[in-house]
Protein backbone atom coordinates (compact mmCIF):
# COMPACT_ATOMS: atom_id res chain seq x y z
CA UNK A 1 0.00 0.00 0.00
CA UNK A 2 3.07 2.55 0.98
CA UNK A 3 4.47 1.94 -2.75
CA UNK A 4 1.28 2.40 -4.04
CA UNK A 5 0.45 6.24 -2.72
CA UNK A 6 4.00 6.85 -2.77
CA UNK A 7 4.57 5.93 -6.40
CA UNK A 8 0.94 7.95 -7.26
CA UNK A 9 2.29 10.98 -5.53
CA UNK A 10 5.47 11.05 -6.87
CA UNK A 11 3.64 10.27 -10.51
CA UNK A 12 1.10 13.26 -9.97
CA UNK A 13 3.19 15.89 -9.33
CA UNK A 14 6.20 14.84 -11.37
CA UNK A 15 3.06 15.07 -14.73
CA UNK A 16 1.30 18.21 -13.26
CA UNK A 17 4.40 20.41 -13.38
CA UNK A 18 5.02 19.16 -16.46
CA UNK A 19 1.58 19.93 -17.93
CA UNK A 20 2.34 23.63 -16.28
CA UNK A 21 5.52 24.19 -17.60
CA UNK A 22 4.67 23.63 -20.91
CA UNK A 23 1.40 24.78 -20.49
CA UNK A 24 2.36 28.22 -18.37
CA UNK A 25 5.34 28.50 -18.80
CA UNK A 26 6.23 27.58 -22.28
CA UNK A 27 3.40 28.13 -24.51
CA UNK A 28 1.68 30.71 -22.66
CA UNK A 29 4.24 32.90 -20.91
CA UNK A 30 6.84 32.43 -23.35
CA UNK A 31 5.40 32.17 -26.62
CA UNK A 32 2.17 33.88 -26.18
CA UNK A 33 0.69 30.75 -28.09
CA UNK A 34 -2.16 31.05 -25.39
CA UNK A 35 -3.30 33.47 -21.97
CA UNK A 36 -4.74 32.04 -19.49
CA UNK A 37 -7.07 33.13 -16.72
CA UNK A 38 -5.30 35.24 -13.90
CA UNK A 39 -6.43 32.76 -11.48
CA UNK A 40 -5.97 29.58 -13.37
CA UNK A 41 -2.47 30.73 -14.21
CA UNK A 42 -1.60 31.94 -10.53
CA UNK A 43 -2.57 28.46 -9.52
CA UNK A 44 -0.02 27.06 -12.24
CA UNK A 45 2.68 29.06 -10.96
CA UNK A 46 1.90 28.61 -7.67
CA UNK A 47 2.18 24.46 -8.04
CA UNK A 48 5.54 25.27 -9.81
CA UNK A 49 7.34 27.35 -7.44
CA UNK A 50 6.29 24.84 -4.76
CA UNK A 51 7.87 21.68 -6.63
CA UNK A 52 10.40 22.76 -9.11
CA UNK A 53 11.53 26.35 -7.41
CA UNK A 54 11.10 28.02 -11.17
CA UNK A 55 10.67 31.78 -11.61
CA UNK A 56 8.84 32.09 -14.44
CA UNK A 57 10.96 35.48 -15.31
CA UNK A 58 13.66 33.50 -15.36
CA UNK A 59 12.25 30.48 -17.76
CA UNK A 60 11.01 32.74 -20.00
CA UNK A 61 14.62 34.63 -20.34
CA UNK A 62 16.44 31.56 -20.65
CA UNK A 63 14.14 29.76 -23.01
CA UNK A 64 13.67 32.83 -25.18
CA UNK A 65 17.43 33.41 -25.32
CA UNK A 66 17.69 29.55 -26.56
CA UNK A 67 15.44 30.12 -29.17
CA UNK A 68 17.48 33.66 -30.20
CA UNK A 69 20.42 31.10 -30.51
CA UNK A 70 19.44 27.80 -31.07
CA UNK A 71 22.51 25.89 -31.01
CA UNK A 72 25.02 28.33 -31.92
CA UNK A 73 27.04 29.89 -29.57
CA UNK A 74 25.02 31.96 -27.38
CA UNK A 75 22.44 29.09 -26.57
CA UNK A 76 22.06 28.11 -23.18
CA UNK A 77 22.29 24.61 -23.58
CA UNK A 78 22.78 23.42 -26.78
CA UNK A 79 24.23 19.94 -27.36
CA UNK A 80 26.00 21.13 -30.31
CA UNK A 81 28.31 23.13 -27.89
CA UNK A 82 28.31 21.34 -24.79
CA UNK A 83 27.91 18.01 -26.11
CA UNK A 84 25.06 15.50 -25.18
CA UNK A 85 25.86 14.03 -22.10
CA UNK A 86 26.52 17.42 -20.40
CA UNK A 87 23.10 18.35 -21.35
CA UNK A 88 21.50 15.71 -20.37
CA UNK A 89 23.43 15.52 -16.56
CA UNK A 90 24.33 19.11 -16.30
CA UNK A 91 20.98 20.77 -17.84
CA UNK A 92 20.03 22.22 -14.00
CA UNK A 93 23.52 23.90 -14.08
CA UNK A 94 23.23 25.13 -17.10
CA UNK A 95 19.69 27.00 -16.55
CA UNK A 96 21.32 28.34 -13.35
CA UNK A 97 24.21 29.98 -15.23
CA UNK A 98 22.20 31.41 -17.85
CA UNK A 99 19.34 32.62 -15.24
CA UNK A 100 21.88 34.01 -12.95
CA UNK A 101 22.89 36.53 -15.92
CA UNK A 102 20.98 39.69 -15.17
CA UNK A 103 21.07 41.29 -18.18
CA UNK A 104 19.52 38.15 -20.10
CA UNK A 105 16.52 38.51 -17.52
CA UNK A 106 16.52 42.18 -18.72
CA UNK A 107 16.59 41.36 -22.51
CA UNK A 108 14.58 38.49 -23.13
CA UNK A 109 12.02 38.89 -19.98
CA UNK A 110 10.98 42.59 -19.68
CA UNK A 111 6.81 41.97 -20.42
CA UNK A 112 6.77 39.77 -17.46
CA UNK A 113 5.59 42.03 -14.62
CA UNK A 114 6.80 41.89 -11.57
CA UNK A 115 3.69 42.13 -9.02
CA UNK A 116 3.99 42.26 -5.38
CA UNK A 117 3.68 38.80 -4.72
CA UNK A 118 6.64 38.00 -7.05
CA UNK A 119 8.66 39.93 -5.30
CA UNK A 120 7.44 38.78 -1.75
CA UNK A 121 7.44 34.70 -2.66
CA UNK A 122 6.96 33.71 -6.29
CA UNK A 123 11.04 35.47 -7.22
CA UNK A 124 12.17 33.24 -4.26
CA UNK A 125 12.47 29.58 -5.50
CA UNK A 126 14.61 28.20 -2.85
CA UNK A 127 11.26 29.68 -0.34
CA UNK A 128 9.25 27.48 -2.60
CA UNK A 129 11.18 24.74 -2.57
CA UNK A 130 11.20 24.50 1.40
CA UNK A 131 7.40 25.10 1.43
CA UNK A 132 6.62 22.58 -1.04
CA UNK A 133 8.68 19.85 0.92
CA UNK A 134 7.56 20.92 3.95
CA UNK A 135 4.06 20.13 2.27
CA UNK A 136 4.64 16.65 1.33
CA UNK A 137 6.55 15.67 4.67
CA UNK A 138 2.88 16.72 6.07
CA UNK A 139 1.60 14.84 3.49
CA UNK A 140 3.26 11.36 4.80
CA UNK A 141 2.51 12.47 8.13
CA UNK A 142 -1.09 13.10 7.74
CA UNK A 143 -0.87 9.57 5.66
CA UNK A 144 1.12 7.55 8.42
CA UNK A 145 0.04 9.26 11.62
CA UNK A 146 1.70 7.27 14.81
CA UNK A 147 5.33 6.58 13.23
CA UNK A 148 8.53 7.66 14.36
CA UNK A 149 9.64 11.49 14.32
CA UNK A 150 11.98 10.70 11.61
CA UNK A 151 9.21 8.71 9.71
CA UNK A 152 7.55 12.20 7.85
CA UNK A 153 10.40 13.96 7.25
CA UNK A 154 12.93 11.15 5.84
CA UNK A 155 10.00 9.82 3.55
CA UNK A 156 8.99 13.57 2.23
CA UNK A 157 12.41 14.24 1.32
CA UNK A 158 12.60 11.16 -0.80
CA UNK A 159 9.07 11.88 -2.16
CA UNK A 160 9.73 15.19 -2.91
CA UNK A 161 13.39 14.59 -4.40
CA UNK A 162 11.90 11.28 -6.48
CA UNK A 163 9.68 14.11 -8.51
CA UNK A 164 12.27 16.85 -8.99
CA UNK A 165 14.52 14.44 -10.28
CA UNK A 166 11.95 13.12 -12.89
CA UNK A 167 10.98 16.46 -13.53
CA UNK A 168 14.76 17.97 -14.29
CA UNK A 169 15.47 14.32 -16.44
CA UNK A 170 11.96 15.26 -18.58
CA UNK A 171 13.77 18.90 -19.25
CA UNK A 172 17.27 17.40 -19.43
CA UNK A 173 15.92 15.31 -22.45
CA UNK A 174 14.52 17.85 -23.80
CA UNK A 175 16.74 20.52 -24.07
CA UNK A 176 19.71 17.63 -24.81
CA UNK A 177 17.81 14.53 -26.78
CA UNK A 178 15.75 16.83 -28.70
CA UNK A 179 18.38 18.28 -30.57
CA UNK A 180 20.45 15.44 -30.81
CA UNK A 181 18.31 12.16 -31.62
CA UNK A 182 15.04 11.67 -33.14
CA UNK A 183 13.25 12.42 -35.82
CA UNK A 184 12.65 15.56 -38.10
CA UNK A 185 9.54 16.76 -39.32
CA UNK A 186 10.66 20.24 -40.90
CA UNK A 187 14.49 21.22 -41.15
CA UNK A 188 15.80 22.96 -38.34
CA UNK A 189 18.44 21.59 -35.63
CA UNK A 190 15.72 20.04 -33.01
CA UNK A 191 13.93 16.79 -33.17
CA UNK A 192 11.26 14.96 -32.17
CA UNK A 193 11.30 11.96 -29.77
CA UNK A 194 7.81 10.65 -29.50
CA UNK A 195 8.16 8.97 -25.64
CA UNK A 196 9.68 11.98 -24.31
CA UNK A 197 6.98 13.66 -25.65
CA UNK A 198 4.75 11.24 -23.65
CA UNK A 199 6.73 11.99 -20.65
CA UNK A 200 6.72 15.71 -20.89
CA UNK A 201 3.11 16.46 -22.38
CA UNK A 202 4.09 17.00 -25.43
CA UNK A 203 7.48 18.86 -25.03
CA UNK A 204 9.27 16.01 -27.03
CA UNK A 205 7.67 17.36 -30.36
CA UNK A 206 10.96 19.40 -29.83
CA UNK A 207 11.29 19.76 -33.86
CA UNK A 208 7.63 20.95 -35.01
CA UNK A 209 8.07 23.36 -31.65
CA UNK A 210 11.08 24.98 -33.64
CA UNK A 211 9.09 25.66 -36.50
CA UNK A 212 6.26 26.49 -35.10
CA UNK A 213 6.83 28.33 -31.82
CA UNK A 214 3.81 30.40 -31.31
CA UNK A 215 1.38 27.39 -32.22
CA UNK A 216 -0.29 25.99 -29.27
CA UNK A 217 -0.63 22.90 -30.40
CA UNK A 218 2.87 20.46 -30.88
CA UNK A 219 1.59 17.42 -32.97
CA UNK A 220 1.78 17.25 -36.26
CA UNK A 221 1.44 13.77 -37.67
CA UNK A 222 -1.42 11.60 -36.24
CA UNK A 223 1.00 9.50 -34.71
CA UNK A 224 2.46 12.34 -32.19
CA UNK A 225 0.91 12.77 -29.20
CA UNK A 226 1.04 16.47 -27.34
CA UNK A 227 -0.67 15.96 -23.84
CA UNK A 228 -0.76 19.45 -23.33
CA UNK A 229 -2.87 20.85 -26.31
CA UNK A 230 -6.45 18.73 -24.88
CA UNK A 231 -5.75 20.35 -21.69
CA UNK A 232 -5.49 23.53 -23.36
CA UNK A 233 -8.60 22.67 -25.40
CA UNK A 234 -10.57 22.30 -22.23
CA UNK A 235 -9.54 24.98 -20.46
CA UNK A 236 -10.72 26.90 -23.49
CA UNK A 237 -13.94 25.52 -23.57
CA UNK A 238 -14.24 26.57 -20.15
CA UNK A 239 -13.68 29.63 -21.10
CA UNK A 240 -10.75 29.76 -18.89
CA UNK A 241 -8.46 30.49 -22.01
CA UNK A 242 -7.99 32.52 -25.10
CA UNK A 243 -5.48 30.06 -27.61
CA UNK A 244 -4.21 31.91 -30.10
CA UNK A 245 -5.42 30.35 -34.13
CA UNK A 246 -3.00 27.93 -35.00
CA UNK A 247 -0.65 28.59 -38.02
CA UNK A 248 -2.29 26.62 -40.08
CA UNK A 249 -1.38 27.73 -43.81
CA UNK A 250 2.11 28.34 -42.55
CA UNK A 251 2.64 24.38 -41.31
CA UNK A 252 0.51 23.15 -44.64
CA UNK A 253 2.93 25.26 -46.51
CA UNK A 254 6.03 24.00 -44.94
CA UNK A 255 4.92 19.93 -45.06
CA UNK A 256 3.97 20.75 -48.42
CA UNK A 257 7.23 22.18 -49.68
CA UNK A 258 9.51 19.70 -47.54
CA UNK A 259 7.13 16.60 -48.64
CA UNK A 260 8.12 15.24 -44.94
CA UNK A 261 4.89 14.65 -43.72
CA UNK A 262 2.73 12.82 -46.11
CA UNK A 263 0.17 12.09 -43.52
CA UNK A 264 -0.80 15.50 -42.19
CA UNK A 265 -4.36 15.75 -42.06
CA UNK A 266 -6.49 19.40 -42.13
CA UNK A 267 -7.91 18.18 -39.06
CA UNK A 268 -4.46 17.59 -37.45
CA UNK A 269 -4.42 21.66 -37.89
CA UNK A 270 -7.13 22.82 -37.33
CA UNK A 271 -8.78 20.90 -34.07
ZN1 LIG B 1 15.09 23.68 -28.31
ZN1 LIG C 1 9.97 27.33 -27.06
Amino acid sequence: MFWLWATLYVLFFFQISAIFTTVYLHRAATHKALTLNPVVELLMRAELWLYTGIVTREWVAVHRKHHHFTDVPGDPHSPYIEGLWEIIIGNPWYYKREAGHKETIERYAKDIPRRWYDRLFLDNGLLGIVLGLGLTMGFVRWLNPGHAWWYAPALGLGLYLAQGILYILANALINGACHALGYKNFSNTATNLRWVAWLSAGEGLHNNHHQFPSAGKLSMRKTEVDLGWPVIRLLRKLSLAQVKPLPEAAIARQSAEIGQIPELAAEEVTS
